[in-house]
């Protein structure tokens, strides 16, 4: 059997190890000391702390369905849940998606968008843009972006709208449409198209079990053993000097890959300098104890620097087993101490006690103009070498769960090909 060494033990290399795992000898090293990578949870005195987000997992992709629930009991092991997410909008509470819900805001703000809306809808033509802040302004108008779009985008990217390409976006939200906002709005309509409308949710141990037990079966994960050096040869690749692969998955940061990949022949600096300072945001996050209610997601234009609540309490009784009351995760675009969160959490609803705080580097991708273009190149150039990048920071793509499955399932088409 051919070997192969798969770099990174996140819900992509735990995927397409378990892929590949029937055809070839397989390989995963991943430098932390537990599996997971971004969906990794903590126990916090008996309760559970997702210490990124708080993971939920749905999928429209049919081929990603049927191989991810052959790893579970879908009636024993999950629990199907409805969204009900809310925007904290000047301390009133209205359903997300706003666009869906305008008549919630007062009536004058309300009348107000909704003449824009519907001056926007006569223009005719199918509008292209080149920049998230068009998009946004195009698609919603100014009144609504200056109200919501604008302030909370800018929380979670740090960044001018008016940076992003808008090719990032491609399939992974849905397209608005004027005609159907104003027609959502006039008859009042509960949206069921968006992203996790609906969602599978772990009984016990969240998204730490999904990757515990799709791991389930594999021998040969190596935790606390980062790769450091990769040595191209003419027969494969030598892993920290000692280890001989004839492929690698790398789903690890692209843009470490120019400090430790060596190459021979064709040469691969340019691209791999080229991705190596991409941008990114971190997340903090601020585990609480909060008072009772039946929010799943609540979103916080405003209020405070943090851009969002996730009632992780709520997805799952057990996951509250160590205290009197919920829990849930306050979640900050980049970097902020303890303390820090400690202060801006007094401002938000629900009696915040906090339990833990997490500080994630690597959580958001930034795309710029031509980052598809040179992860691309890159990409092909190293896949004629027999090395593979897929996963979320591997392939620089803004990648659910299911995604990164997707994205696993794509590379093993390819290795098979290829071998
Ligand atoms: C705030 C937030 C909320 C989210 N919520 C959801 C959600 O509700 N549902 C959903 O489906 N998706 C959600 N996602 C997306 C989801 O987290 C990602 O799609 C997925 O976790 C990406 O997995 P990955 O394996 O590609 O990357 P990672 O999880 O980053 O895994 C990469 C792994 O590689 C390891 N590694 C890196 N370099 C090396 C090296 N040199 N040697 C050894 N190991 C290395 C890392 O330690 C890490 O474990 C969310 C993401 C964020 C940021």
């Amino acid at each position: 059997m051919k070997k192969i060494a798969i770099i990174g033990a996140g819900i992509s290399g735990i995927s397409a190890a378990k892929l590949l795992a029937e055809d070839f000898d397989i390989s995963v090293f991943e430098k932390e000391s537990t599996i997971g990578g971004l969906i990794k949870c903590e126990d916090i005195n008996g309760n559970l702390f997702h210490r990124v987000g708080g993971h939920v997992f749905n999928t429209k992709v049919k081929e990603v369905s049927e191989w991810f629930w052959k790893h579970f009991d879908k009636e024993k092991d999950f629990l199907q849940a409805k969204r009900n997410a809310k925007i904290l909008l000047n301390n009133t509470l209205i359903d997300y998606p706003l666009e869906n819900y305008l008549y919630q805001l007062d009536e004058k703000s309300f009348k107000k968008i909704m003449e824009e809306l519907q001056e926007l809808s006569k223009a005719s033509g199918k509008k292209t843009y080149d920049n998230f802040e068009d998009f946004l302004k195009g698609s919603f108008g100014d009144k609504l972006y200056h109200l919501y779009f604008k302030p909370y985008n800018a929380k979670i990217w740090k960044t001018d709208l008016r940076n992003i390409p808008l090719e990032w976006l491609e399939g992974k939200l849905p397209m608005p449409d004027i005609e159907e906002i104003l027609i959502n709005n006039k008859m009042r309509k509960e949206e069921e198209e968006m992203v996790h409308a609906t969602f599978y949710y772990p009984k016990k141990g969240g998204s730490q079990f999904i990757i515990n037990t799709i791991a389930k079966g594999l021998k040969k994960i190596f935790t606390n053993t980062p790769i450091k050096s990769i040595q191209e040869t003419t027969d494969g690749f030598i892993l920290s000097g000692d280890r001989h692969f004839d492929k690698v998955v790398f789903t690890g940061d692209v843009r470490q890959l120019h400090s430790i990949y060596r190459g021979m022949g064709d040469d691969l600096t340019e691209a791999l300098q080229s991705v190596k300072n991409l941008k990114s945001n971190g997340t903090s996050n601020i585990f609480c104890e909060t008072d009772d209610n039946d929010i799943s997601w609540l979103y916080l234009p405003d209020i405070t620097k943090a851009h969002r609540i996730i009632y992780t309490g709520n997805f799952s009784s057990m996951n509250n087993q160590g205290s009197k009351r919920k829990t849930c995760v306050v979640e900050f675009s980049g970097k902020y101490s303890f303390e820090e969160m400690k202060e801006e959490i007094k401002m938000l609803p629900g009696n915040l006690t906090p339990l833990a705080y997490n500080y994630e580097p690597n959580s958001y991708v930034i795309h710029e103009k031509d980052t598809k273009e040179k992860i691309n190149h890159l990409k092909n150039k190293l896949e004629l070498k027999g090395f593979y990048l897929t996963g979320r920071f591997a392939e620089w793509e803004y990648y659910n769960m299911d995604k990164s499955i997707e994205a696993s399932m794509n590379v093993r088409k390819k290795i098979l090909k290829n071998s």
